[in-house]
């Protein structure tokens, strides 16, 4: 079998599909996309893919080498990126040739069932409340919440109290009934991250999301030191090679790859390895479309140390298509008590309705994400 032929579609809200035909008639599909930059990332998918052209689809190990080898540059959110869309639909292929699903490629399944959790309130912590009880009705009882707006490097105790009053409002509301993590999204400075975390503790969440920026990971150990509440952060990492920095300082509780930035199912399932030997949780970072959820969900039941996977469902972002708008097999997706069952149909478990992709990707506007300011005019973190 050979790879004859590589197609990316843009599409609503910020996502992108690509297709990967065989010459044997198999199609795989992949989710390569970094939010924001979708174009970027498509050059990079077709550039990487004239090494694939007229190979074997099922030496996936040697091909994401010879991608991220190939190169001598490599790395980074946009090469990563493309690797990781084409490494899902090279998956796809193997288990729709094998007739299996890619969990059952990677092993066999290691739980029956995956809590899923849910965004709510959007950017800005407002309207939570409301949100988190229409959410508990569809079965959701784990969330996750923005934990602040935007912080100045040192800010007021008046900006501390605005973030903190959200949280115990939601803890008065809903008791331990909920668990919530919430993000702060590298939106607070190492110096804000201590004196909001320590406010927070009260309040009991289940998590603390990227506290600093990745690019002050070094801070990572340090508020872990200070606080009880487990640490999450890699959305913004891309690879082995940056995950092994945070595992050997230590500090993050939580590693949270994203399948379709971080190198694909194959790199994916080697972190959850490295995280499982560190006694690390893992929990997917998945804002993104059905053909990344479904990717995550694979590693989800081969990992034994995942913990809950994020997934989009009526997500802020999801502007102009829903989740499974262009899924034909919706009732995969379906869940129980706010868990995910193992996808069972071969590959990834996603049957694309490939007229309705080719339709929408038609003039599709390109997604940015906002540009935030201080009150002073200074670029703010988002
Ligand atoms: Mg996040």
């Amino acid at each position: 079998m050979k790879i004859t032929k590589l197609t990316t579609y843009r599409l609503p809200p910020r996502w992108m599909f690509l297709k990967i035909e065989t010459d044997e008639g198999i199609v795989g599909w992949g989710e390569p996309v970094i939010e924001g930059k979708v174009r970027t990332v498509e050059t990079a998918v077709h550039e990487l893919g004239e090494a694939l052209i007229g190979q074997d689809p099922a030496r996936i190990n040697d091909l994401w080498q010879v991608m991220y080898r190939g190169g001598f540059y490599r790395g980074g959110p946009i090469l990563m990126s493309a690797i990781a869309g084409i490494d899902q639909a090279l998956w796809d292929i193997k288990g729709k040739v094998l007739n299996a699903p890619v969990w059952q490629l990677l092993g066999g399944l290691v739980r029956d069932k995956i809590k899923a959790y849910s965004w709510v309130g959007g950017d800005r912590p407002a309207a939570i409340i409301a949100g988190i009880e229409s959410l508990r009705k569809m079965g959701f009882d784990t969330f996750k919440l923005n934990g602040c707006e935007e912080l100045s490097l040192i800010d007021n105790a008046r900006k501390v109290d605005t973030a903190v009053s959200i949280v115990a409002e939601i803890r008065e509301t809903f008791g331990h009934q909920i668990e919530f993590g919430l993000d702060f999204h590298g939106r607070v400075s190492a110096p804000m991250a201590k004196v909001l975390i320590h406010e927070l503790e009260p309040y009991r969440p289940l998590f603390i999301e990227e506290p600093v920026l990745a690019e002050q990971a070094e801070y990572y150990p340090r508020l872990a030191a200070q606080t009880h509440i487990p640490i999450a952060a890699g959305e913004r990492m891309f690879s082995r090679f940056e995950f092994k920095r945070v595992l050997e300082t230590g500090g993050v509780s939580i590693l949270q790859p994203d399948l379709s930035h971080a190198g694909g199912i194959t790199e994916c399932y080697k972190i959850a390895s490295m995280a499982e030997a560190y006694d690390v949780g893992l929990a997917p970072h998945c804002p993104l479309g059905p053909i990344a959820l479904a990717a995550c969900l694979h590693i989800d039941f081969v990992s034994r140390n995942a913990i809950f996977q994020e997934q989009s469902m009526g997500i802020h972002y999801n502007q102009g298509a829903e989740l499974l708008d262009f899924v034909k097999n919706k009732n995969d997706f379906d869940m129980t008590g706010g868990n995910f069952s193992p996808l069972t149909k071969p590959g990834l478990g996603v049957e694309i309705d490939e007229e309705h992709v080719i339709l929408r990707s038609q003039n599709v506007a390109d997604w940015r994400n906002p540009l935030w300011r201080h009150a002073d005019g200074s670029v703010a973190e988002w």
